[in-house]
């Protein structure tokens, strides 16, 4: 059975790049039949954080990224990473290391003179069991290192899904260190044993962990375990070929923004999964069900993938075939699926009215679908869309300007259309467009000037969809009230 595991380090937050790796992994669970593992690497003790092991978790759910084990937290594994490193040391695929930083620092100074790469030279190796067994017993601090093949010949190799065979040969390779002066295992054993007690079939993570590779494959083969297939994913970086960061960019790079500004997850994860990966045949828009079917490890795309981003201009908040993602998503999601979502908004915007589940939900779900078609994110439910929800709502002035101030007579038309529609028995697009039509002709004024008038009194803005859809939706009262208070 297919073991994944998605394993970050909770040192800041949950950005893109972390969240494409889970979503990978998932993907190749759920295509297999297989279980996908969440753990926690938080080796560093000094970096990890509360809040960040909670915006992982927060950032997973949100985006429906649910793990079937774990979570694992891989300090709690610490005596078996140490285990592990004396077993390494017992069968002599490790030494002890008994060089000061002194004298690593001369070697590496020596080196530099030279103008040579520094590698520890691997002279501890060479001690005899007594000298060992004499520093030992002084209580001389070492290092555990491992120790690489050094012949000509060796070779270190594996093949990856993406990057296909890699080499290394075992004399570029240092003898690494695997357990700190003071007992601690490094994180390179740590993430090794971890996969192979959590029985890790294939390691599906970010290509910075590449140079890794060749060390913990050593790991593996000198702990007895069979490595893991492995798939290393390319870096999505700006569209100036820079890493992406909070730092540099902000927050559009973190998870937790696009929930913030109102995404719909799948959307996010849709867009975030073609960011390197992609089916072949010019497919972009997948449901989950689609995506984990289409899902192939071998057709990561190898180079590294772009995030189109502008900074300082607000229009370019993020990549924009992400608002196109999360446009296309809201415009077409079958209809019950969005409600939810909207719902949410809703309420957290002091808008939601239990009716709208009850007596008036013929009337909320008509105007979901009315007004979706235009909007971009969540938010515009209850922004631009606050018009349908509230009494109070917000004018565009130069809407106001352009549409309420060009005939000071439309404070005469405006009421009296008002009066016209408040007496209609029955309440619909036609019978407005009704009296639209006829007072147009009666007073002989363009039908445009009242169209456009109307839908700035009662919505604030010169856009929206059809004005009499819109009328309809907002409702009787509203439209007359707001007809009758827009121009004093
Ligand atoms: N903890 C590592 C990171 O956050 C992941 C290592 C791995 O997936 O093997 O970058």
């Amino acid at each position: 059975q297919v073991r994944v595991r998605f394993a970050p380090s909770p040192t800041g937050y949950l950005h893109l790049g972390g969240a494409r790796t889970a979503l990978y992994n998932w993907l190749w669970a759920k295509k297999t039949g297989g279980v996908f593992i969440l753990r926690i690497e938080d080796t560093d003790t000094e970096r990890s954080t509360q809040e960040s092991v909670q915006e992982i978790f927060d950032g997973l759910t949100w985006l429906g990224l649910d793990w079937n084990e774990g979570p694992f937290f891989q300090t709690h594994n610490f005596s078996k990473h140490v285990e592990a490193a004396h077993k390494l040391l017992e069968s002599g695929h490790a030494y002890r290391c008994f060089c000061t930083k002194e004298e690593l620092d001369a070697q590496r100074n020596d080196a530099e003179a030279r103008k040579v790469a520094f590698m520890y030279d691997g002279r501890c190796k060479r001690l005899t069991p007594e000298e060992i067994d004499s520093r030992v017993s002084q209580g001389m601090p070492y290092v555990i290192r491992f120790r690489v093949p050094r012949d000509p010949s060796a070779i270190v190799a594996f093949q990856d899904f993406v990057y296909g065979r890699i080499e290394k040969r075992g004399q570029d390779l240092e003898d690494f260190v695997i357990l700190r002066s003071d007992g601690r295992p490094l994180y390179i054993l740590s993430n090794a044993v971890d996969d192979a007690l959590d029985r890790i079939t294939h390691v599906i993570r970010g290509a910075d962990h590449l140079a890794n590779t060749p060390k913990q494959v050593l790991i593996y083969r000198a702990l007895g375990i069979e490595p893991p297939a492995f798939a290393h994913i390319p870096l999505t970086l700006d569209n100036k070929k820079a890493k992406l960061s909070k730092r540099s960019h902000g927050e559009v790079v973190t998870v937790s923004y696009y929930r913030k500004q109102g995404f719909l997850p799948w959307a996010l994860c849709n867009f975030m999964a073609l960011l390197g990966w992609s089916p072949g045949d010019g497919r972009e828009f997948f449901s989950p069900e689609e995506m984990i079917e289409t899902f192939e490890l071998s057709k990561i795309n190898r180079s590294n993938s772009t995030f189109n981003y502008v900074p300082g201009d607000p229009r370019n908040w993020t990549d924009p075939k992400a608002i196109h993602f999360n446009a296309t998503y809201i415009r077409t999601l079958p209809l019950q699926e969005l409600i939810p979502y909207v719902k949410q908004e809703l309420v957290e915007a002091g808008l939601w009215h239990d009716s709208f589940e009850n007596s008036d939900k013929q009337w909320f779900e008509n105007t979901v679908d009315l007004i979706r078609a235009r909007y971009l994110t969540l938010k515009d439910f209850s922004t631009r869309g606050r018009c349908y929800f509230a009494d109070e709502f917000e004018f565009d002035e130069a809407a106001v300007k352009k549409n309420l101030g060009k005939d000071p007579q439309l404070a005469e038309y405006l009421p009296e259309m008002a009066s016209l529609i408040e007496k209609l028995q029955t309440y619909d697009t036609h019978s407005v467009e009704d009296v639209f039509r006829s007072y147009s002709e009666q007073k002989n004024v363009k039908a445009g000037l009242l169209i456009n008038a109307a839908r700035t009194a009662v919505s604030g803005t010169s856009v929206g969809p059809g004005l009499f859809e819109m009328l309809e939706a907002i409702g009787k009262d509203r439209v007359v009230d707001r007809l009758k208070n827009a121009v004093h």
